[in-house]
């Protein structure tokens, strides 16, 4: 299975949740490394270069935040924090700072594994080409002519909907914080842009979903931001 690949390294000082994240990723054929506190996952992942982290935010020695922003440093490999029930705020700030999704404890093998893999496709598919036409459900985007399409029929978005349609492709199965969409798509992050944000995505909800009221690709993530899923 995946007994080749570069390791998964767990960081996470309660020796208990340690050894229910490393057995469930052995049992799925991943190799797994461990550390216990910030210095030396920082460490070990020097060494073993690993394909995911799966990272508590609460460690003993140093902060999560800034392990995640020292190993952004030098690293693009996707991390997956873990943060308690609530760390709503944590999660926020470990995503703007570079971490690509979040469990919240308590959380089941079935979510860790899901999430693991996720990271795992995003990384290995961001080093193919990206291409410039893209389809999901029966929603066709062309970044070519900047036509979009709904099963078949020409959609027409603003360009602020086209944007954020864009970003959040561009990022599919990513948890996208409010302020790295502001940030991205009005290039600001004003308390009065997320007001906006919502209303945008209102309106492209309303284009591109199915049933806006129960959207199945602009997934939103309560308190913290939006998940595309193509
Ligand atoms: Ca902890």
């Amino acid at each position: 299975m995946n007994i080749d690949r570069s390791p998964i390294l767990v960081v996470e000082d309660e020796p208990q949740i340690r050894r229910f994240v490393r057995g469930a990723l052995e049992r799925e054929g991943f190799r797994v490394c461990e550390a216990s506190n910030a210095a030396s996952g920082l460490a070990v992942a020097a060494q073993a270069h690993p394909a995911v982290t799966v990272l508590d935010l609460g460690l003993p020695d140093r902060d999560g935040l800034s392990f995640i922003s020292d190993l952004r440093l030098w690293s693009k490999a996707p991390i997956v924090v873990l943060s308690a029930r609530s760390g709503e705020r944590d999660k926020v700030e470990a995503l703007d700072a570079g971490a690509d999704d979040y469990l919240t404890k308590p959380f089941g093998v079935a979510e860790l594994l899901a999430r693991v893999r996720a990271a795992l496709r995003r990384s290995e598919s961001s080093s193919v080409a990206q291409v410039p036409v893209f389809r999901f459900g029966d929603v066709l985007v062309d970044h070519l002519s900047h036509r979009i399409e709904k099963a078949g029929a020409e959609i027409r978005l603003t360009p602020i909907e086209y944007r954020l349609l864009a970003f959040l492709i561009a990022n599919a199965g990513r948890v996208l914080t409010h302020r790295q969409m502001l940030l991205d798509v009005w290039g600001s992050a004003s308390p009065e842009a997320s007001s906006y944000l919502r209303v945008h995505v209102g309106n492209l909800r309303r284009k591109i979903e199915g049933d806006p009221a129960r959207p199945r690709h602009i997934l939103t993530e309560t308190g913290v931001g939006y998940r595309f899923a193509p």
